[in-house]
């Protein structure tokens, strides 16, 4: 759908993310002119003739190389269907500099298969610490078995992963969490990337990748394929869909050749986003900016206003960080502050719980990212696989309470907060 004259248009000057994502990948005659995109159920697809059989099946194995202005013939739903598609053609608009995308079933699904597609029995993957609980699981207790070392480092030490990435005995793929749950420690992208490009790459292998966790604030707020990140990966559970109705996952890159790689093996293990689900991901996908915009608003105004209230030991959010290096990344990485904040209650588990028993407007629940406020214990229940250690580390406290803020409107929500903290 791009202009019949592009030359009507004022030259030179790209197309902003949210213009894009509402004119650009997706072509309406393939939907019988409907002007949104139609859904496409079927598990599978007729051929013409078994000659296009045959050779959409060369093609897909890799048995044949696809010719210029060939289009792919779809087959199966597994492999490929017109709605995953449509969305990864309109979502690689909201991500600044990717080119290509590919959507799951889950955001777990969706590092799951990156992980398996790059790493190989002997490699060692660095991951930062605090990361999304099922990600730790899945490095320590899954790839540990496979032959696959995981070699957790602190999110805030930017020496220290400096120092792995340097040592790590076949190092495969980096992977960061940032900001990472719950008290939003962030880590520097691009010191990472620079780090990864200073390796020395023996004659026949393969530059280690670097794989960011995007989801607490991408796509509108970090950008890390800018910075020199290889794959972007997100819960599209979260601000992407917003919600909180469904389950999805998405990685992008700007070399679409790593895709292309991942894409055989998201068919092989039946990963795909289902064609309803990606029908409504991309309904969404227009509205994310906005709504982070509002959710990052209203939670810095909360934030900042509890931060001050006298049953509040502390509040964790990028505009109250005291560490300057913490402060240093949050400027140069990040476009705005986010729409998740922790709060450390005075008297511990006890005072916690009283806080989320009293909450009128703030659902108790786990997740993030949707338009309706809710509010849970990590260490009683996202973070409570932690070892004691672990905790500390962490800064995973009893009193500890985390909030993802909402699209409603921010004086109800701090009236909520107020009157809970009253209530302890
Ligand atoms: C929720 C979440 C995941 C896992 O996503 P699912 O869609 O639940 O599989 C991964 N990373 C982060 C940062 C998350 O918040």
């Amino acid at each position: 759908m791009s202009p019949s004259n592009p030359s009507d248009r004022r030259e030179s000057q790209p197309l902003r993310p949210t213009t894009k994502v509402l004119t650009q990948g997706f072509d309406p005659t393939l939907s019988v002119g409907s002007a949104r995109p139609a859904v496409f159920r079927s598990s599978t697809y007729v051929f013409p003739t078994p000659e296009a059989a045959e050779r959409a099946f060369d093609i897909s194995s890799g048995r044949a190389q696809i010719s210029e202005g060939e289009g792919t013939d779809l087959i199966y739903s597994r492999f490929n269907h017109p709605n995953a598609q449509i969305l990864q053609d309109q979502i690689v608009n909201l991500e600044a500099d990717a080119t290509a995308a590919l959507a799951f079933n889950s955001g777990t699904a969706a590092i799951m298969t990156s992980l398996l597609t790059f790493l190989r029995p002997g490699q060692s993957v660095v991951y930062t610490i605090p990361i999304y609980g099922g990600t730790q699981h899945f490095i320590q207790d899954h790839l540990e078995k496979w032959g696959i070392t995981g070699i957790p480092v602190f999110g805030w030490r930017g020496d220290l992963i400096a120092s792995a990435i340097a040592s790590a005995p076949n190092l495969g793929a980096v992977l960061l969490e940032t900001p990472a749950n719950p008290t939003l420690i962030m880590t520097d992208i691009r010191e990472v990337c620079a780090n990864v490009g200073a390796l020395k790459i023996a004659k026949g292998e393969t530059r280690p990748l670097v794989m960011v966790d995007n989801t607490m604030l991408g796509p509108a707020f970090q950008h890390p394929l800018s910075l020199g990140a290889d794959l972007v990966m997100y819960s599209g559970t979260k601000y992407l869909s917003g919600l909180s109705d469904m389950l999805a996952g998405v990685v992008l890159a700007k070399d679409a050749s790593l895709i292309k790689k991942i894409a055989p093996k998201r068919s092989l293990f039946g990963t795909i986003l289902q064609p309803d689900e990606c029908w409504m991901l991309t309904g969404r996908l227009p509205t994310v900016e906005l709504r982070m915009n509002r959710q990052s608003k209203n939670a810095q105004r909360i934030a900042e206003e509890l931060a001050e209230h006298p049953k509040a030991e502390r509040v964790y959010y990028p505009t109250l960080f005291s560490d300057p290096d913490q402060k240093r990344i949050y400027r140069a990485q990040c476009d705005h502050p986010g729409a998740m904040f922790s709060l450390e209650l005075k008297g511990g588990k006890a005072a916690a719980f009283d806080f989320l028993r009293h909450l009128q407007i703030a659902m108790n629940a786990v997740s993030l990212g949707g338009v309706e406020t809710l509010a849970c214990h990590p260490k009683t229940t996202t973070h409570s696989g932690f070892t004691e250690e672990e905790f500390a580390q962490a800064g995973v406290t009893d009193g500890l309470v985390r909030v993802s803020v909402g699209i409603e409107h921010w004086r109800d929500l701090l009236s909520d907060f107020e009157q809970a903290l009253d209530a302890i």
